[in-house]
């Protein structure tokens, strides 16, 4: 059976059409890329038309200040993708007088593109045979070929990508890998639609009945649970009632994003045991701390850790002084914040 000329003819018949599928400009299909990864078809189209809508060529994106561009992300997570393409879109209109580079070579080397985003763009806009290998394809392949390496090591990439690199069309490199990623995504689905499929006369796992063996995966990855506690301090009232934010640096998660003034304890504790820790006392000894009010509690999952998050309403009078930055809450809707900071401030909507 001719592999890639069945998968270009069930890619013509069942492709979605998707805004990034009617371009070959570099610049919107990287954009189209980087938000896909991680993110689902549906949330990822509004995001797109809208980074577009405000950033439409790359010089805008490179121009544009950073804090505007986590704005416009807030909500899709990995925000590390962001910093990055923004980074990048500064270095090619430096680098590449602002024109999008065109090898494969020279598009791996940017910052944040990895072998699959090289791929797609270099596949897609400038019609180079560089296989792209992402979840959809990895599955599909484990499962066609009975791959028996694990798909999240690298001899079960290397493995499938060697596949890949022998069945791509030469012709039509950047349709050969949507169809392989659009049926991995449609057909051999993590539970495979394998009645309809025009590929199971080939597929190993189909034909030796061991679709549940595939993709062979080694052992899961351990989820690391956190204990936030973060202290959400008014000032002042009415018009003027502040909060303090706080820029998050280093090499945590949400990095430049803006949250709370945060303790983080290696296990839950209660409110009471809270304020007898040194963190707490570093902060508002001498003080006078009133709690208003404390939050439900919030389970946040992010791709390796979990992050279980009180928030503690607190009043401080006098006040005389915090190391965070004091922020109106009328504006605080402007500061690019992680999606649990904007659910918190959606229970105290009231306030603002
Ligand atoms: S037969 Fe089933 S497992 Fe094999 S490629 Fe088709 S959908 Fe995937």
């Amino acid at each position: 059976m001719n592999f890639t000329k069945i998968l270009a003819k069930w890619y013509d018949k069942n492709k979605r059409e998707l805004p990034w599928r009617r371009t070959k400009d570099p610049y919107r299909i990287w954009v189209s890329e980087i938000i896909l990864q991680q993110t689902r078809i549906e949330q990822g189209w509004d995001y797109y038309l809208r980074f577009l809508e405000k950033f439409p060529i790359l010089c805008a994106l490179a121009s544009a200040e950073e804090e505007d561009v986590l704005k416009l992300w807030q909500g899709l997570g990995y925000y590390s993708r962001a910093r990055n393409m923004h980074a990048t879109a500064k270095e090619i209109m430096n680098m590449h007088q602002g024109i999008f580079p065109k090898t494969y070579e020279e598009i791996r080397k940017l910052k944040g593109i990895g072998d699959y985003t090289a791929a797609a763009i270099s596949s897609i806009a400038f019609g180079i045979p560089s296989p792209v290998v992402d979840g959809n394809v990895l599955r599909l392949f484990s499962r066609f070929f009975g791959i028996p390496d694990p798909v999240d090591t690298q001899k079960g990439k290397t493995a499938v990508l060697e596949k890949a690199k022998e069945l791509i069309s030469p012709q039509h490199p950047g349709d050969f890998n949507q169809a392989i990623m659009e049926f991995g995504a449609l057909q051999c689905k993590p539970t495979p639609d394998c009645k309809t499929c025009p590929l199971k006369p080939g597929c190993v796992a189909f034909q030796q009945n061991r679709i549940a063996e595939f993709p062979v995966k080694s052992k899961k990855q351990r989820q690391r649970t956190r204990y936030f506690h973060y202290l959400f301090i008014t000032v002042d009232k009415g018009k003027n009632r502040s909060v303090f934010l706080k820029k998050r640096t280093g090499n945590d998660i949400w990095k430049n994003l803006f949250d709370f003034p945060l303790i983080e304890t290696g296990k839950a504790i209660s409110h009471k045991k809270l304020i007898l820790s040194k963190e707490w006392n570093d902060l508002f000894s001498g003080k006078n701390v009133v709690l208003v009010k404390e939050s439900k509690r919030y389970r946040h999952i992010l791709s390796h850790q979990i992050i279980v998050a009180k928030f503690y309403q607190l009043k401080i009078s006098p006040f005389s002084g915090l190391p965070f930055q004091k922020v109106a809450l009328k504006e605080i809707l402007k500061y690019p914040v992680p999606r649990l900071i904007e659910k918190y401030l959606e229970e105290v909507r009231n306030l603002f």
